[in-house]
């Protein structure tokens, strides 16, 4: 038997309970129907259905917000080293079940196994990282002034939601709700239509964890209804968000009349900029890795390409070769380096870029086509002769699709990779280092790495600027976002209080 036979025999065997009861939501620890019934998630690998998913709307995110609102006092004041251990019980039950989470992400989304298998482990790591800052998420500062000690502490912000999109959905989950329960907050979770597998298995983790009921809640829906209703709800005090920029400007109008705090992690049409000085090779393979991993549907890829004119000709013909290289395929096959898009929705519009680039006046130098009709498969593409005028170049594609745009100088290349309305990421590859300090102190991105790749580092703030979004995420950013500061003054003896009406 084959790799890809045998994890596809495997996933069957994962996927079997799920064909009699579908996808239910889950409420204050119990299975719950949706109140519009059931709605059906489809593999895009063969179009095929995977099965029934519960269709939540707003009376089903009424429950999921009582069932938190009503736990939350007690996971609150659960002492920190009490709920670090059921974080870390968590992250146990991840690994655990870490091939499940990845032969499902795969069929639900289309990533390719390469790249899944790593993320759910990722989603312990984020887990275990946070399990690891409970105990000092309330430490707070004494401010001595001259007739006060003051003093600051934390405390979680109450009931949150939890809204994400489909990329690479468990791992980003995991983000936002391992640091909401390390603060001691409780959570209702929306994902999203298009991938609601592995959330299911993620409050079934937590719950077998010991964590108590009510305290993660998953209601699966459309973003119109169950999403929006969430957003509003009254008991609901932040949304932590991902997704598409446009999706964050309705989160924050939703959420206006209840002063919501929100989070966005939105989209992205992020530069690698290649200078003419730097180690050519090792640009080239984090130029392709940060375009074609995770189908490109990544919302740090390296979208443009940048590129010195004097080296332009010799890196796009290299990266030609390569790219006509890449494996598209079956996402479980471990080969496969590329699978199919997530939905119908997004392949057409993902393909429907082949032709604008033609109208704006680039050239298809690789790929534009589709790859067989079973799925949702295109190859690998890549537009050259582009200007940073051109849609290609403004839009976020969100697919294997990479524009590449020539510079003559480093004002020019700066002034391109500014000139859009996104700032998420930056990729800055050049050995000269003054360059690389005046580079990036002027790039617009809320993240940015000098002769690398995105390699995350928990500790850091991830987030971006501009139409990518508000607010960051990791290190204690995270709790910053999902507990309130407080301040308190003590009066150290007996200072003058101005007396009114004592004339
Ligand atoms: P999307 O905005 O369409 O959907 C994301 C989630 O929002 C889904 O759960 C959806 O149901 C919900 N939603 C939609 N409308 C809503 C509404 N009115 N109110 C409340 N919820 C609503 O995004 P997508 O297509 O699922 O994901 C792709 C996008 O996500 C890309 O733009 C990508 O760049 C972005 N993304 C950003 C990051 C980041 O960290 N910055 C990470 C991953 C993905």
């Amino acid at each position: 038997m084959s790799v890809l036979e045998d994890n596809i025999s495997k996933l069957e065997g994962y996927l079997a309970r799920f064909l009699d009861t579908g996808i239910q939501n889950r409420i204050a620890g119990q299975d719950a129907a949706g109140s519009k019934g059931v709605f059906q998630t489809t593999s895009p690998v063969d179009k095929s259905m995977i099965c029934n998913v519960a269709h939540g709307t707003a009376a089903d995110i009424d429950k999921a917000a009582d069932a938190a609102h009503d736990a939350f006092a007690e996971w609150r004041d659960l002492p920190a080293t009490e709920r670090k251990k059921v974080i870390i019980r968590i992250a146990e039950g991840i690994e655990a079940r870490a091939e499940e989470i990845a032969l499902c992400e795969c069929w639900d989304t289309g990533q390719a196994f390469k790249f899944m298998s790593k993320a759910a482990l990722r989603g312990a790591e984020n887990f275990r990282y946070f399990a690891n800052q409970v105990v000092q998420a309330r430490d707070g500062q004494h401010l001595k002034s001259p007739t006060l000690m003051n003093i600051t502490t934390r405390v979680p912000i109450g009931p949150v939601g939890v809204i994400t999109p489909w990329n690479t959905p468990f791992m980003l989950s995991t983000w936002k709700i391992a640091p909401a329960l390390a603060a001691g907050c409780t959570v209702v979770h929306k994902p999203a239509e298009a991938s609601p597998l592995t959330a299911r298995l993620l409050v079934e983790i937590a719950e077998e964890a010991g964590l108590p009921p009510g305290v993660l809640n998953t209601v699966n829906g459309f973003g119109e209804d169950a999403g929006k209703a969430l957003c509003e709800h009254p008991k609901i005090k932040a949304i932590a968000f991902v997704g598409e920029s446009r999706t964050g400007s309705l989160i924050t109008k939703q959420g206006a009349d209840t002063l919501k705090r929100n989070h966005l992690e939105l989209g992205g049409k992020n530069p690698v900029i290649v200078f003419d000085d730097a180690d050519l090779e090792r640009a080239l393979d984090a130029a392709i890795f940060m375009i074609y991993s995770i189908n490109g549907e990544r919302c740090t890829s390296s979208s443009r390409l940048l590129v010195q004119d004097t080296i332009r000709e010799e890196f796009e013909a290299k990266l030609i070769e390569r790219v006509n290289k890449i494996k598209v395929g079956h996402p479980l096959d471990p080969e496969t380096e590329v699978g199919p898009l997530v939905t119908e929705e997004h392949f057409n519009k993902v393909t429907s870029y082949f032709d604008i680039a033609k109208d704006d006046g680039a050239t298809i130098s690789a790929g534009g086509e589709v790859v067989g009709d079973e799925g949702y498969f295109v190859r690998p593409t890549l537009f050259t002769q582009a200007n940073n005028k051109m849609r290609i170049a403004q839009e976020e594609i969100f697919g294997p699709v990479l524009t590449s745009i020539p510079f003559r100088s480093e004002e020019e290349a700066l002034e391109i990779a500014n000139d859009v309305a996104y700032g998420l990421t930056g990729y800055v590859w050049t050995n000269d280092l003054t360059r690389a300090l005046r580079f990036t102190d002027k790039l617009e991105a809320g993240m940015i790495w000098v002769n690398s790749e995105n390699v995350r580092h928990l500790p850091t703030p991830f987030g971006g600027v501009k139409a990518s979004g508000i607010g960051r995420d990791g290190g204690d950013w995270s709790f910053e976002f999902y507990m309130e500061q407080k301040h308190i003054g003590f009066a150290t003896g007996h200072h003058k209080i101005t007396k009114l009406g004592a004339l």
